[in-house]
């Protein structure tokens, strides 16, 4: 093996569904020496980090905090916590992360019941219906905002409809948590985990998840144990717990201080302030686009303002576009996931990289390379 140099990378714009751009202060606070991860001043960073994670996801769940792992684990998380063999569990799917949810579900002994929805369009209330209809599940998951199709979930009417058929109510928010609406009590929302690289605007690696009172009493009735110990909620939440805190494993302490920082900036701005920023971005993308003709894959009242899933143009190469403007421009951009591949660009506009100068470089680049 040859000398290996020290690392350069380069400047990138990061427009695809993530990570998403992170601000200085975020990076500066990452090169914050470590200390020990049971040191007292590290217990008030993790306090911090679990007051401002309720905070940002309208929740007073006390069993809120973050996993030590990206967001998949987090989807693990709920699914092996709330599931033992045997239970019924409906996962709603309309995009890869709904197929994921299910993989794991079945992975844990479930029975799954799935309500699809055509990729690009939310699932439908009446699908919800039918799937419960003389049912008594144990969980109903859906994701609020599909990365993969680019489609924004409403969810209160499936919290309702879950309640009712007596079943916890999980929600993936990897790409919605602080870039749209999320209120995880008004919604009745039971479990629900999300990601710190996509609105957040934290480096990946990291993982918010909440759980409800009627989480923690199913999880707190398990007959069986939880078939993973990394995440099984009835030891980890004793390393959240405040000054009992006892060794679970060590946190990514330098992950931490990221996220810390990066929470701060969001209440800074404030939720709906940021929302806004979303929405508005979003609308002047939308506005470049129609005018050079591209299409959106989603129906205007469903659609995502931090991931924008268009249709390639006729006659114009996917890859051979993305080479050129991750090369000329240093920009970023998503291609299309399983039957969308080669047909759709997903641009994300996220967080930090959810701003009007990258739009509307982005615009005069694309127009450039096509
Ligand atoms: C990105 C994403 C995930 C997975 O998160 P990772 O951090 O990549 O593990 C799950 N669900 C949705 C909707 C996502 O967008």
């Amino acid at each position: 093996m040859g000398k290996i140099d020290e690392m350069k990378t380069s400047t990138r714009v990061l427009m695809g569904p993530g990570p998403s751009e992170v601000h200085p202060r975020v990076l500066r606070a990452m090169a914050t020496p470590l200390i020990g991860h049971l040191d007292p001043e590290f217990l008030g960073v993790m306090d911090d980090i679990k007051a401002m994670t309720q905070e940002t996801l309208q929740t007073k769940n006390p069993l809120t905090f973050v996993v030590s792992a990206p967001g998949s684990a987090g989807m693990e998380t709920c699914l092996v916590n709330l599931l033992e063999p045997g239970d019924e569990a409906v996962i709603c799917i309309h995009g890869v992360f709904g197929n994921r949810m299910a993989e794991i579900a079945e992975r844990c002994g479930a029975k799954v019941i799935k309500v699809e929805a055509e990729w690009g369009t939310p699932i439908k209330i009446e699908d919800v219906e039918r799937a419960l209809k003389n049912r008594s599940p144990k969980v109903l998951a859906i994701v609020h905002a599909e990365t993969s199709t680019g489609v924004l979930q409403p969810l209160e009417e499936i919290s309702r409809l879950t309640k009712a058929a007596g079943a916890l109510f999980v929600v993936d928010a990897v790409t919605s948590y602080c870039g749209a609406e999320l209120k995880v009590d008004e919604w009745g929302i039971d479990a629900l985990y999300s990601g710190t690289q996509k609105c957040l605007s934290a480096p990946p690696g990291l993982s918010p998840v909440t759980f409800s009172q009627a989480a923690i009493d199913v999880l707190e009735s398990r007959k069986t144990k939880v078939q993973s110990w990394f995440l099984d909620l009835t030891l980890v939440k004793n390393y959240w717990a405040g000054a009992k805190r006892a060794y679970h494993h060590t946190a990514p302490v330098s992950a931490m201080y990221a996220m810390r920082e990066a929470l701060r900036i969001v209440l800074e701005e404030g939720l709906a302030d940021r929302f806004k920023r979303h929405q508005r971005n979003y609308e002047l993308l939308r506005d470049g686009l129609e005018n050079m003709g591209i299409k959106y894959l989603v129906e205007e009242k469903y659609r995502l303002p931090m991931l924008n899933a268009v249709r390639i143009p006729e006659g114009v190469d996917d890859t051979d576009v993305r080479k050129r403007l991750l090369e000329k421009y240093n920009i970023e951009i998503g291609g299309g996931l399983g039957p969308f591949a080669g047909k759709v660009w997903r641009i994300g506009l996220m967080g930090e990289s959810s701003d009007a100068n990258h739009v509307n470089m982005l615009l005069a680049a694309l127009k450039d390379v096509m």
